[in-house]
């Protein structure tokens, strides 16, 4: 599966285990439909998402 903003692939998130516990990325709205990476989601949709309640 690839983000949707920069096409990398989304990354998993791991337990303190190593056991993959979440591999369906997060959501990409309001900037695009669909999944992006962690990084893409901290830098890109959540100031996004800051912006539309202003
Ligand atoms: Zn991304």
């Amino acid at each position: 599966m690839k983000c949707v903003i920069c096409g990398y692939v989304v990354d998993k998130h791991f337990t303190s285990e190593g056991r993959v516990n979440w591999t369906k990325g997060h959501n990409a709205q309001p900037v695009k439909d669909g999944l992006c990476c962690t990084i893409c989601n901290n830098t890109v949709v959540i100031p996004a998402r800051l912006k539309l309640m202003e």
